[in-house]
């Protein structure tokens, strides 16, 4: 049995004394993901990071007899944290984490950036504190306030890797470098998701895919004047909205190929209904909408819905176009768009990709140069369904730690293991959870971790892997 009061009181004295020091430092490094820093060896940023993690993690397992910690690092791939607690039985729980970051972004306020730590209000600004780096620091807190009151647990292995941002490209080689180490768990924490308030421990049930790639529309060899060429030469943006329209109905933002949807299970219409009943109108209203922008429908369920379980498009970034300060009368001689595709959690992400590449790149109006280059694609996750244990636990575990009851939702994000892990270990449970809350605002600016919260979902997973030792099945 969890003693609840000693166990706030030590995750509290835990974060106030040891954690929150040490995230501080943490988000002055700009440890970037290898996909936003090609050159993050030579920098050593991500070697700094891993460093001060390993330094705090070394001093605290000390006290969790026979903890081991290991960096491992495969040649020319990012490091690995991994960390094993020895416990009872022969089970295993894996606890997963990362540590790089996000790029900068523009839009910090004056006195916040996203190197520059500030603790205000009960909430630590920066970048990379709530996504992901506390993951680590609230997984083996966790482990050390069960050990604190003599509460058994099964083996214990972290994980915290530094290629999440960049779609865990290095992670499947860990994976297999370390199989043995793992074992096989049949409890998944991740700590690296969201929450729809901070009044609640909200267990995400399934998380989208994403096709990411550029689209080229490329119509002249070089820039001419564009009142010699316009109504001669076809824009090149013009036909890149073209071919968008294809993917895209542009006036309701619905996606439109029927190939890129999947049925909604019941159970997560259900679910959508009930996450949308307790945010209100919070579904939308925690994003920073400008002044008097209206959301993409009226329903707060098809929200949730459009949010967690159907293909959306964004434009996430576009070359060829002159910055506005320095356009002349020039008509562009190509228009490249960066395209992010969030897909519905059980579409597999390489046939998303075939379906888009196919559609976008056929019958080309004026046979302009059309080029799409899309990644891989990734393949979103679906939860299991919960085991009666898992469910009375996480009922348990959100009213020890937040007073309330827990609250199911499906995110609208990816992460990429999830779906890895999800195949590989096919009877796993998985708790996915989180500090993502309302403006926390992970890849924007003014990103910060809501150390309540923090504390709130550690104490939550001490009590999950307590449970998950004494369950009956
Ligand atoms: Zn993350």
């Amino acid at each position: 049995m969890v003693d609840a009061i000693r166990l706030k009181s030590f995750v509290d004295t835990c974060w106030n004394e040891a954690i929150v020091p040490s995230l501080t430092e943490y988000i002055r490094i700009p440890n970037k993901s290898p996909a936003y820093d090609a050159l993050w060896a030579e920098h050593g940023y991500m070697d700094d990071a891993v460093k001060l993690m390993e330094r705090w993690a070394r001093e605290r397992i000390a006290a969790l007899p026979g903890a081991t910690l290991e960096v491992v690092r495969l040649p020319g791939r990012t490091p690995v944290i991994f960390i094993e607690v020895p416990g009872q039985g022969q089970d295993t729980v894996l606890l997963y984490g990362h540590l790089d970051k996000q790029p900068e972004m523009k839009g910090w306020w004056d006195g916040f950036g996203p190197w520059t730590p500030v603790l205000k209000d009960d909430r630590l600004y920066g970048r990379g504190g709530a996504d992901d780096g506390y993951a680590m620091y609230g997984s083996i807190a966790a482990l050390a306030a069960l050990k604190d009151q003599g509460v058994a647990h099964a083996r214990c292995v972290i994980l915290i890797e530094a290629c999440e941002e960049s779609g865990s490209f290095d992670l499947p080689f860990y994976i297999d470098h370390l199989a043995a180490r793992i074992g096989k768990p049949s409890l998944v924490v991740c700590l690296d998701s969201g929450c729809g308030n901070y009044e609640q421990l909200w267990l995400t049930t399934s998380l989208r895919g994403l096709a990411m790639g550029t689209l080229t529309v490329r119509v002249l060899s070089e820039g001419v004047h564009s009142g010699d060429a316009s109504g001669i030469v076809p824009s090149s943006f013009r036909i890149a909205r073209l071919l968008l329209s294809r993917l895209e109905d542009e006036a309701t933002g619905k996606i439109l190929p029927d190939e890129l949807y999947v049925q909604v299970p019941s159970e997560r219409i259900a679910q959508a209904r009930e996450a949308a009943r307790v945010l209100g109108p919070d579904v939308y209203a925690k994003l920073p909408l400008a002044a008097g922008t209206l959301p993409m429908a009226d329903d707060l369920t098809e929200l949730v819905l459009n949010r967690t379980w159907r293909p959306q498009l964004s434009v996430i970034g576009a070359d060829g176009l002159t910055s506005v300060a320095e356009a002349g009368n020039v008509l562009l001689p190509f228009t490249t768009l960066k395209l992010s595709l969030r897909l519905p959690p059980t579409l597999e992400g390489a046939k998303a990709v075939e379906v888009v590449t196919k559609l976008l790149a056929k019958e080309v109006p004026y046979n302009a140069q059309v080029e799409v280059k899309l990644d891989r694609g990734s393949t979103g996750w679906d939860a299991l369904a919960l085991a009666p244990w898992l469910a009375a636990s996480v009922a348990r575990a959100s009213q020890t730690a937040f007073g309330k009851p827990p609250v199911y939702m499906g995110e609208g994000g990816s992460i990429p293991f999830m779906g890895m892990l999800g195949e590989k270990f096919p009877g796993t449970q998985f708790v996915i959870t989180g500090v993502l809350g309302p403006h926390s605002n992970a890849h924007g600016p003014n990103e910060f971790l809501h150390i309540p919260t923090g504390k709130r979902v550690t104490m939550a997973i001490a009590q999950i892997v307590a449970d998950h030792h004494t369950r009956a099945g």
